[in-house]
């Protein structure tokens, strides 16, 4: 089946979700994007009140938890533990506390394991920080999306004030800045790009842009 992944990785708002959806719709493939089961875990542990230094009580909070990424007609919705958390997964509390949950190597055996399993199962779109490097080594197509720290920031403060979230352009940038020195320089899988990966920069490119050209290594391959 892994002869039909396509695994994408790059740092937070680099159009990952919106450009692996597009592709994913287009070949008719599976869509995952792994950075939500990260902010899952990330939620039940602030539920639980389990602090971001108790390894071992956020391994096994992990292990217990059950995701459930499911499509509805009003989008795809996140039920952990049978509650949906879809609309609290990317509050700046979440944010701020995601990356260090991430570092956990427990959290990280656990989370890419079942990741492996649902890849498996058939053709998928797979975006995150560590797919191309170790979720899906062997996939067909493996993609690096970059952008300037900048962009990215734009981009993602564009999306919570959308949402109606009180955040200023600086507080974005500078979480953006946090969460790509933790992800890039923690111990387990860091952010890197991988043997293999095409890297593409999406500063000066359209969603439409990048979708195409993705699509194009896709069957060039
Ligand atoms: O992609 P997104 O910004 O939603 O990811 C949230 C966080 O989850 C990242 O900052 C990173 O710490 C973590 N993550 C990860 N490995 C993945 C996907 C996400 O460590 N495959």
């Amino acid at each position: 089946m892994l002869d039909q992944a396509v695994a994408i990785d790059g740092p937070g708002a680099s159009g990952k979700t919106s450009v692996g959806r597009e592709v994913a719709r287009q070949l008719d493939f599976r869509f995952m994007d792994t950075g939500l089961m990260y902010r899952a875990a990330t939620w039940q542990a602030m539920r639980q009140r389990i602090p971001v230094y108790e390894a071992d009580a956020l391994t096994e909070m992990t292990k217990a938890m059950d995701i459930n990424l499911t499509a509805t007609e009003c989008g795809d919705r996140l039920l952990i533990d049978g509650v949906d958390a879809t609309s609290e997964l990317r509050t700046p509390d979440i944010d701020r506390n995601v990356s260090a949950v991430s570092a956990v190597e427990g959290v990280r055996r656990e989370l890419v394991s079942q990741q492996r399993g649902i890849a498996e199962r058939g053709p998928i779109v797979m975006v995150g920080r560590d797919i191309c490097t170790t979720v899906l080594p062997d996939a067909r197509t493996k993609i690096y999306l970059d952008a300037s720290a900048e962009v990215r920031a734009d981009r993602r403060y564009a999306e919570m004030n959308d949402l109606g979230m009180a955040v200023t352009p600086q507080q974005v940038f500078a979480d953006i800045q946090r969460r790509d020195r933790i992800d890039s320089e923690r111990a387990v899988t860091p952010l890197m790009v991988a043997d293999g990966a095409i890297v593409i920069n999406t500063d000066d490119l359209t969603i439409p842009e990048v979708v195409d050209k993705i699509i194009k290594a896709v069957q060039g391959d």
